[in-house]
């Protein structure tokens, strides 16, 4: 059994999961000369029911813990209940280690949180066992942050392709983020023959998260390499600061995605975003064919 598998239930634990009506205008207009565009994904490719990965609201999620503690099958190796204050605290502690000027926005691997979390309620790491806290780690993220393709995707993203317009996505994420990208596509499709390998960056492996600009520098970089300029690429986000902010400070063309209200990240409190107007207020994905005249 490979690691995949071991991550299946972020795709099997799913149900139907539509948008709901954001209550925001679109702004469309013809965008002349992109050549790149590039995705979020929670929120904006997938409908996301916490609106991010993990579970961004306080709501106390002990009772999942215990249940994917159980699915793990690690509830007898455990000297008592772990709770949800013990994930916060240990991902909050990991976050404030890494904080610095050059990380102004750590991101944690959620695999090696839920290690020293289960290790403090004394499990004894036995070396091969790494799939248990893998298991527990996705069970957890499947049945408290739902999932689904966003309405359209697949055909946006298809279009988008046949139409030699680089993809790429700068997504927070954690390892089974992939596997969700991987189902939006065409069977048989891997992420690499849509997506841009170089195109792509996924804040788990780096350690980074948006909105800082580390993996936006990482990108105008690779966009570079191609010939290909900031004021070429357009990203499509759902959150003002981690998405439009941070795409805009790169010199990226931006597209707010407001097409759910779960997902929907205005920020209108943040000074960062009071003066931001993004080139596009998208409601539904196939609004962004149109504005790229691809439909
Ligand atoms: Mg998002």
């Amino acid at each position: 059994m490979n690691a995949t598998q071991w991550m299946l239930a972020i795709l099997q634990e799913r149900q139907s999961l539509l948008p709901l009506d954001s209550d925001v205008q679109p702004k469309l207009r013809f965008l002349n000369g992109v050549r790149s565009v590039i995705f979020d994904v929670y929120g904006t490719l997938i409908v996301s029911g916490s609106g991010d990965v993990g579970s961004v609201d306080q709501t106390d999620r002990s009772e999942v813990i215990q249940r994917a503690i159980q699915q793990a099958r690690l509830e007898d190796r455990l000297d008592r209940p772990v709770l949800w204050s013990d994930l916060r605290r240990v991902i909050e502690q990991m976050n404030a280690e890494r904080k610095s000027e050059d990380c102004i926005s750590p991101e944690v691997d959620v695999i090696d949180a839920w290690r020293q979390v289960i290790d403090e309620h004394g499990w004894k790491a036995v070396e091969q066992d790494v799939a248990s806290v893998v298991r527990l780690a996705t069970c957890f993220e499947a049945w408290s942050n739902p999932t689904w393709p966003m309405p359209g995707v697949r055909e946006m993203i298809d279009k988008l392709s046949r139409s030699k317009t680089q993809l790429g996505i700068i997504s927070n994420a954690q390892v089974f983020t992939p596997l969700l990208v991987e189902d939006l596509l065409f069977p048989e499709k891997k992420i690499e023959s849509v997506f841009q390998a170089d195109l792509c960056f996924f804040s788990n492996r780096f350690r980074h998260s948006k909105p800082g600009p580390r993996l936006f520098r990482a990108l105008t970089d690779a966009l570079q390499r191609r010939g290909i300029l900031p004021q070429e690429a357009l990203y499509v986000g759902n959150d003002m600061l981690n998405d439009i902010w941070g795409a805009s400070q790169a010199g990226m063309k931006t597209a707010w995605f407001a097409g759910d209200k779960r997902s929907k990240r205005s920020r209108s409190g943040d000074p960062r975003c009071s003066d931001l107007s993004p080139d596009l207020v998208l409601t539904s994905l196939p609004q962004l064919l149109e504005c790229l005249k691809l439909s």
